[in-house]
């Protein structure tokens, strides 16, 4: 975990008060609050009110990920959000992973109870395939890329903690069908670098794929690849997976084509789900200080706060410099003057709260100078600049905001782990914040009770297998000592 300044003695009313490093949770809590990013006293359990602050960074994210979606060949639509229940029994493994969290509709107005029973869609495969099989026909339509930008609603057992795990998320779905199993695992690939340029290069946040084993993939997946985000101390998090479906719901479904040949055959399916405010709350997780939030520049509500230092007497010769320079920079940045009453020390404390990028400080002297100040939220680097340089310096300052923060952000996912080729030292190993890295069976469901005793007794979870390469210096299962299979990575999660 990056360094976190420790200081706080002195907290203004507006600042954190609980250490990021200390209690995690307290602070996270604290930060939501504080800052206004949610309101959990909205009164059904687990739903949450997002405000305004983090709906405008969230909306943000959608907008660069459809973009970059669309980039790739996917196209949008909007379906229902209910889904009959004579849809989703199509595919059973699907139900069996899906029905103890799903919602259902059973009434409707004054008629009262519903012929079949309607499911708030948890997620849309079942909506989704049905359409295909009407609307793909030939090899001609394939590849066939789609994504819907929507809600899904599932009854999470787990606690739930703002923007991370409610009952209730927001995200994309996106869902495509390919010729051959070959073209949907290019797809597969390509989710995963998706992932990558929105999770780390826009978001900042270090991430590790693995194919996850069997018994944790999604309910009627082939395989499943997910990412899991380092969040410091060997915790990790789940972030978005895809999915290599095969023909498992083509089959049911019936999604076929007519091909080269004049024959009709079963499409082969991806589906790729990054969850906007999962990824939302795992962002500020992760850059957040004892200050408060840590933003990338162009995901900042506000990225520019001006703030007046006025004096009695020269305040209109302040508020008109600040008016000159928003003039200067509103064309090109989101860009705000605090004119509250608020004191400067109080101003400085807010707008570090909500993470504004850059502040400008402009008063008498600086003035009498001919120069402005600058101050880097990230780091609290300040620079003074010539009044003259402020258009140039600014646009130099704020385009490598974001790369400063990855590169000053982002642990090594190698640096985080420990290879182990004993329970005893895994465990240890484990206590210690580190992910552990060993020999095991498999990572098929004849190895479930070897990863059962890995919970119990190790204290973390398998996450799976490395996709990105294959080390094989283990000769036997850590649990059960018969020969290894492959390797695997123990952590403890979110
Ligand atoms: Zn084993």
């Amino acid at each position: 975990m990056i360094s976190m300044a420790k200081k706080k003695k002195e907290a203004p009313i507006t600042g954190i008060t609980v250490s990021k490093e200390e209690d995690f949770s307290g602070w996270y809590t604290e930060l939501i609050n504080k800052a206004e990013l949610a309101d959990i006293r909205y009164n059904i359990k687990g739903f949450v009110v997002y405000r305004e602050w983090a709906t405008i960074t969230i909306k943000k994210m959608y907008k660069k990920t459809e973009d970059l979606l669309e980039e790739k060949g996917h196209l949008p639509l909007t379906m229902p959000s209910l889904i009959p229940e004579s849809n989703f029994l199509l595919e059973a493994a699907h139900v069996k992973g899906f029905a103890p969290e799903v919602f259902w509709v059973t009434e409707a107005g004054s008629s009262g109870k519903l012929s079949e029973r309607l499911a708030l869609r948890p997620t849309s495969e079942t909506a989704l395939y049905k359409m295909y099989s009407m609307w793909i026909r030939s090899y001609k339509d394939l590849p066939y890329k789609r994504y819907l930008s929507c809600q899904v609603w599932r009854y999470e057992g787990k606690m739930t903690r703002p923007f991370l795990r409610g009952r209730e998320f927001h995200w994309i779905e996106s869902h495509n069908v390919f010729a051959t199993m070959e073209d949907a695992m290019e797809q597969v690939k390509e989710d995963m670098e998706t992932t990558y340029q929105i999770l780390q290069d826009e978001c900042c946040i270090p991430l590790i794929f693995f194919q996850r084993p069997e018994w944790d993939k999604f309910a009627g997946a082939v395989h499943t690849y997910a990412a899991d985000a380092l969040m410091g101390s060997g915790k990790v998090l789940q972030l978005p997976s895809t999915h290599l479906l095969g023909q498992n719901f083509a089959k049911p479904f019936e999604v076929k084509f007519i091909d080269t040949d004049g024959k009709e055959k079963y499409g082969y399916q991806t589906c790729y789900g990054p969850a906007q405010s999962r990824n939302y709350g795992a962002m500020i997780a992760y850059l957040g200080d004892d200050k408060g939030l840590i933003l990338p520049f162009d995901l900042a509500p506000i990225q520019i706060i001006i703030v007046p230092i006025i004096f009695k007497g020269k305040e209109t010769v302040v508020l008109e410099k600040a008016e000159e320079i928003l003039s200067k920079l509103k064309e090109n940045y989101i860009v705000k003057i605090d004119k509250s009453d608020d004191s400067v020390g109080n101003k400085f404390y807010f707008w570090e709260l909500k993470g504004v990028p850059i502040r400008i400080e402009i008063g008498p002297k600086d003035i009498e100078k001919h120069q402005i100040v600058i101050v880097k939220r990230y780091n609290s680097q300040k620079i003074i600049i010539s009044e003259d340089d402020l258009a140039s310096t600014v646009k130099e300052i704020t385009q490598n905001y974001t790369r400063e923060l990855k590169e000053n952000s982002l642990i090594d996912f190698e640096s985080q782990i420990e290879l182990c080729y004993e329970k005893d030292a895994a465990v240890e190993a484990i206590n210690q914040g580190k992910i552990v890295c060993c020999g095991f069976c498999s990572i098929d469901m004849d190895a479930h009770r070897c990863a059962e005793i890995v919970e119990k007794e190790i204290g973390g979870e398998v996450r799976g297998k490395r996709i990105d390469e294959e080390k094989n210096e283990f000769a036997t299962c850590i649990i059960c000592g018969k020969p290894a299979g492959c390797t695997v990575y123990i952590a403890k999660s979110y």
